[in-house]
Parts: C-alpha cells; sequence; structure tokens
C-alpha cells in the first residue's frame, strides 16, 4: 500500500500504523495552505509511527519542519498521539475543541493509580462481580503508562471556520465517541466534480465499516449524567444533513454517500436499543445486561479489559433509554439495576 494517497485538491493522506491494534492505521490527512501543509489528526506516539508520518511527509515534497498548524478531531491517542513532537519540530499549532482539551488537562493533572481506583468504583457501581474488579484494586498505582498528551494551542469553535489560509475548512462539534469529537467540512468544490458539499473529514465519527465505541465519557471528576449515545445519533444526523460529496476518515478509506451511511448506522443503533429494551422485562445491574449484550463474540471470550469497554457501552445504552423514559432504576436497589418502564 502506497504510504501516501492523493485525494486532489490539495488533500493526501498518509497511512500511520497503529503499533498492536487490529485497526491497523490512523489516516492523517495533509492539506495544502498559502502558508504551508496543516494535518488533520497525527498518529499514536511510537518510533514507527514517527517514521511513517515523517516519510510520507518527505513523499508529499514538503516535511514535518514545514507544519503550520494540527487541526485534532478528538483526543484518543491513535489521533492526537504524536501532535506534541510535531509542535515541537515545526513550531505548528494545535487545535482541539474544549471538551477533549479538558480530557487532556485531566489525562496531564491526575494521579498516578487514580484512573484504576475511579474503574474499580465504576465497576463496582455496575454490577460487576468481585473476582472481575480485585485485580484492579491490586493493581500497582504505575500500572498503567502514563500518559501526557499535548495542551493545544488553540480552542476549535463549533461552526467556526479554521485559520487555514486560502481554504475553508469549518469545525462541525458531533460529540459521542468523545465529548469534544469534531468533523471537519472542506467547504469547496469537490477536485472531480462529484456531486454534494465539498468533502467532510470524518475523525471516527463516521467510518466506512465500523461502528464507533460509543461508551461513557469516563470524567472521574464529574457526575453530570451525561447521554453520550444520545450526543452521538444527534450528531450523526448533523452530519449527514450537510451532504458532503466525499467522507475522508481517520481509519480505513475514503467513501461517498454519507447519508447513507448515516441511515444504516442509526437503523443500527435503533435495532440494538430494542434489543436492550427487550432484555429489560426484568430488572438487570449494567454488568448483567452487558452480559446478555450480543457482541462480536460470546461474553465467556470476551477478556477482561473488551469487558470494561462492553460494560461502559451497556450503560451508555441504559442511560439514553433512561433520558426516553423508556427504562428506569428499580427503587432501593444496589448496584442499581434496571427495568423498562
Ligand atoms: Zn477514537
Ligand atoms: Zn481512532
Amino acid at each position: 500500500m502506497a504510504p501516501v494517497y492523493d485525494h486532489g485538491g490539495g488533500v493526501r493522506s498518509l497511512r500511520v500504523p497503529i503499533p498492536d491494534n487490529p485497526l491497523g492505521h490512523t489516516l492523517v490527512y495533509v492539506v495544502d495552505t498559502d502558508r504551508g501543509p496543516v494535518l488533520v489528526d497525527t498518529g499514536w506516539d511510537d518510533p514507527a509511527s514517527w517514521e511513517a508520518l515523517t516519510a510520507g511527509l518527505t513523499a508529499c515534497g514538503t516535511s514535518v519542519a514545514e507544519i503550520l498548524g494540527v487541526v485534532v478531531t478528538h483526543h484518543h491517542p491513535d489521533h492526537h498521539g504524536l501532535s506534541g513532537r510535531v509542535r515541537e519540530a515545526s513550531g505548528a499549532w494545535i487545535a482541539l475543541h474544549p471538551a477533549d482539551a479538558a480530557v487532556v488537562r485531566r489525562t496531564r493533572a491526575a494521579r498516578p493509580g487514580r484512573w484504576l481506583t475511579y474503574l474499580a468504583a465504576r465497576l463496582t457501581a455496575a454490577g460487576a462481580p468481585e473476582h472481575h474488579v480485585a485485580p484492579l484494586r491490586a493493581a500497582p498505582a504505575d500500572a498503567l503508562p502514563g500518559l501526557s498528551p499535548a495542551l493545544p494551542d488553540r480552542e476549535i469553535v463549533p461552526g467556526g471556520l479554521l485559520d487555514l489560509p486560502g481554504r475553508r475548512l469549518r469545525a462541525i462539534w458531533t460529540p459521542g465517541h468523545t465529548p469534544g469529537h469534531v468533523c471537519l467540512h472542506l467547504e469547496e468544490h469537490h477536485p472531480s466534480d462529484r456531486t454534494g458539499h465539498g468533502r467532510l473529514f470524518s475523525g471516527d465519527h463516521l467510518l466506512p465499516g465500523i461502528t464507533p465505541h460509543i461508551g461513557l465519557y469516563e470524567d472521574p471528576d464529574d457526575t453530570t449524567m451525561t447521554d453520550p449515545l444520545g450526543d452521538y445519533l444527534d450528531s450523526l444526523e448533523r452530519v449527514g444533513r450537510l451532504t458532503p460529496a466525499e467522507v475522508l476518515p481517520a481509519h480505513q478509506h475514503a467513501f461517498d454517500d454519507a447519508a447513507g451511511r448515516v441511515r444504516l448506522l442509526l437503523a443500527h443503533h435503533a435495532e440494538r436499543l430494542t434489543g436492550v429494551l427487550a432484555l429489560l422485562t426484568g430488572p438487570l445491574t449494567p454488568w448483567q445486561l452487558a452480559e446478555r449484550m450480543e457482541w462480536n463474540r460470546p461474553w465467556a471470550e470476551i477478556p477482561h479489559g473488551s469487558r470494561n469497554i462492553a460494560v461502559a457501552e451497556a450503560e451508555a445504552h441504559l442511560r439514553h433509554l433512561v433520558k426516553l423514559d423508556r427504562v428506569q432504576p428499580v427503587p432501593g436497589s444496589d448496584p442499581v439495576a434496571y427495568i423498562a418502564a
């Protein structure tokens, strides 16, 4: 696979590998401007990924030192991981939505072990059995690698144009996958005259063959009852209405018919919510619900870490159904169980 793909109209993509991950790579987009290239996302912070990024930029006829700015779709390490290194090498600005910038600040400030303590408490509250939670409590405080994601220099303003000299790139706030996820709408004529409105850099929000993970926003210091799944469904409709001529996602490959993909994802989630409701004829904790939901393999074969992600998805469904008054918590239950209303 060629390291660089030319999408036309001053947009190219680089395949930056994600180590030990079935997704394989992040598509980093290089957008030419009148004052140097701007990157959409940067890739995982790993020597091989850095090598791929810098080699790809050389193949584009530029270099990392020439980068004017970095627009980050969301804070996840396969998107924002190398942003700090790019800034060091070039003096580029980094732009991120304030809600994801808050996650970055919290990650940088967190004491070692804070995340594990939070996760153990959350799983216990969700009804996880002691044998699942105990290893988290027993883990040494420094069991997780100290992540130090780069602080942004600029805030992405929802609905606003980014500062790309000679180009029109508008930020579309699409919370759901993360609280501050943005898609970026290149409001320019499609270089191959395809019908539709410009091109959309969709990050992880809209992918051609994957349903992005929608869990909880996971803020140890915030007890607000957010509804990430509801946010995601609203955000899907918002990008569908843009009717871009082409979608440039952060994984897999470019595709057209954004509206069709949005309809498919909305139908998938509607079906999943119906399935969850059908399971809630009797009271279930989030853990018990997760055990009964359909995953890509039987529950017994899902490893420890993936079970935590599955329980977060189950909770996201419960929160959304509670908000719609379709499900209610059972009074006096501890851990809290839920039942169809
Ligand atoms: Zn992501
Ligand atoms: Zn991703």
